[in-house]
């Protein structure tokens, strides 16, 4: 069976999901999307995930053809009609079709599509090391450009310190931000655990505020983990006790390794175990 895929109202098999080579969110990148988890049959934080999203569009003047409810009953027939329990969805929502001019003005309808697919997770075995990062060069947005809490179909910046990455031969890279402190990876939140406290950037040091990140604090408040967003500078980093990244594809990572810095014993440190049951707890029951 072909897959499914929804797109302006319809669900069309995954060949006829095509849109117009004139639609701004490729020309321009002018959109937003979402990326969410379904575990167990049910959209894992679908309020907080559709928040992100119309917040995202009201950001950029993008006007959501559908209200928040069709867009949780739209996502829901997806992954449906495609028999999954436990899948990723990924909904997009771009400007639409336009000329060649960027105003917004001459793109008549938004386009929406929503696209559920089997995930390419790291190995378990990944989970039990950890992950090596780095810092890149790139920087998050500035926050005065484009905010990096909106979460658009630009993600160039992002793609550059990935292929950094790539280039060092590790998983991920953590991106600083235009005041030289630390935001996040290219896909994920990051955390570091210095003494029994966790810590995480603000939301004014540049990053995407993820939907991982709040069940983690979350998860910390109900568990009498000590947790607080701080500004952290790259030294932080280099001398935390642990680290971990969160995100809706990777979950929770430890990170076991910074620009060559081991990170506590070099092996995924206690609190971050706890916090990686707790979560496998929560989502998987
Ligand atoms: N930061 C960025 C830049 C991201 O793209 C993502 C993934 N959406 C995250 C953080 C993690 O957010 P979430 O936990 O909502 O997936």
């Amino acid at each position: 069976m072909s897959l499914k895929i929804w797109l302006d109202g319809q669900l069309v098999d995954r060949a006829d999901a095509k849109i117009s080579v004139y639609d701004h969110g490729l020309l321009y990148g002018d959109g937003v999307f979402e990326g969410i988890r379904v575990y167990a049959g049910k959209v894992f934080e679908g309020p907080a995930h559709l928040r992100r999203l119309y917040d995202s569009a009201k950001a950029i003047r993008l006007e959501i053809p559908i209200p928040p409810e069709k867009m949780m009953a739209a996502i829901e027939q997806t992954y449906k009609a495609n028999n999954f329990t436990e899948c990723y969805i990924r909904a997009v929502v771009t400007r639409g079709v336009g000329d060649f001019g960027i105003n917004p003005r001459n793109s008549k309808a938004p386009s929406v599509f929503i696209i559920s697919d089997l995930i390419n997770v790291y190995p378990k075995e990944i989970y039990e090391k950890g992950i090596p990062v780095i810092t890149a060069s790139y920087i998050r947005n500035h926050p005065s450009a484009q905010s990096p809490r909106i979460k658009s179909l630009n993600y160039l910046n992002n793609v550059l310190a990935k292929i950094e990455a790539n280039d060092a031969g590790v998983p991920e890279a953590i991106m600083l931000n235009h005041a030289g402190n630390v935001a996040e990876c290219t896909a994920d939140n990051i955390f570091i655990v210095r003494g029994t406290q966790v810590q995480t950037p603000t939301t004014c040091d540049g990053i995407l505020e993820g939907v991982t990140r709040k069940v983690i604090m979350e998860l910390c408040a109900k568990n009498k983990i000590d947790c607080i967003e701080k500004t952290l500078q790259r030294h932080d980093l280099y001398i935390a006790d642990e680290m971990f990244v969160t995100g809706t594809g990777a979950e929770v990572m430890p990170v076991t390794k910074v620009d060559g810095r081991v990170i506590g014993s070099g092996e995924p440190g206690t609190l971050t175990k706890k916090l990686i049951e707790l979560f496998h707890k929560h989502v998987r029951g």
